[in-house]
């Protein structure tokens, strides 16, 4: 027996799915807006489309064919997505913190995150881990990745990146110790230009004791290193 059309879930490619009401993990858009507004600014969705299109006609398509006609849109809520982070402050996530009489390495390893270069807006892709040694108190283990995940997006370079989230720790939580590594790849190198998919381009940032003190930076490493 056939359903009726109604009832039949049709499955769409993931790029045809998009609902224009979802609202993205850290911004939201009020409804009958085309702007997503988020902690006192915006993302101008409009000037991203018209980018797009200005774009499209140059490589030499026609931008009103028929496939084409709400790429602007969806490439427009991409960007506002992958750069949500530019509209907020991924410290906020540290300021709530816990006395704990814990004074040893508390590490967060494999935290996966996706961000863009900031050179050609490509993705690029990888693990994070994060440590820190306590001052007395802790954070939440899942506020350690949400600072990553929202560090992610934004346009930059990779060694930025680490550094942004490490100084964070660093400041929110007013640790005497912080390790940041960082590994991705980059499609910027594997899919243009040099075209070596499969490196991983590794950045490290330490502090503190990490810094000053080879057998405390010996040892997150090899924590670190551990599977
Ligand atoms: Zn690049």
């Amino acid at each position: 027996m056939i359903e009726s059309f109604e009832s039949m879930t049709v499955a769409l490619p993931e790029t045809m799915t998009d609902d224009p009401d979802t609202d993205y993990p850290c911004i939201s858009k009020p409804a009958s807006s085309s702007k997503i507004s988020a902690v006192g600014s915006s993302v101008d969705l409009k000037a991203i489309e018209g980018a797009v299109r200005t774009i499209l006609t140059a490589v030499g398509e026609d931008a009103d064919r028929d496939g084409l006609l709400e790429t602007p849109r969806r490439v427009a809520k991409m960007y506002a997505e992958m750069f949500c982070g530019l509209q907020l402050d991924p410290g906020r996530h540290l300021e709530v913190t816990f006395q704990e009489d814990y004074d040893e390495i508390v590490l967060v390893k494999d935290i996966e995150f996706t961000s863009m270069c900031e050179h050609h807006l490509l993705p690029f892709r990888g693990v994070a881990h994060v440590a820190y040694i306590p001052n007395g108190r802790v954070t939440g283990l899942s506020k350690l990745a949400r600072v990553v995940e929202e560090v992610s997006r934004r346009p930059q370079v990779q060694e930025r990146m680490t550094q942004t989230i490490a100084d964070l720790m660093e400041e929110r939580l007013g640790s005497s110790a912080v390790a940041v590594v960082l590994k991705a790849e980059h499609t910027c190198m594997s899919i243009r230009g040099i075209r070596k998919p499969g490196s991983m381009t590794v950045t490290s940032s330490m502090r503190g004791a990490f810094r000053s003190d080879p057998a405390s930076r010996a040892e997150v490493i090899s924590l670190m290193n551990q599977s």
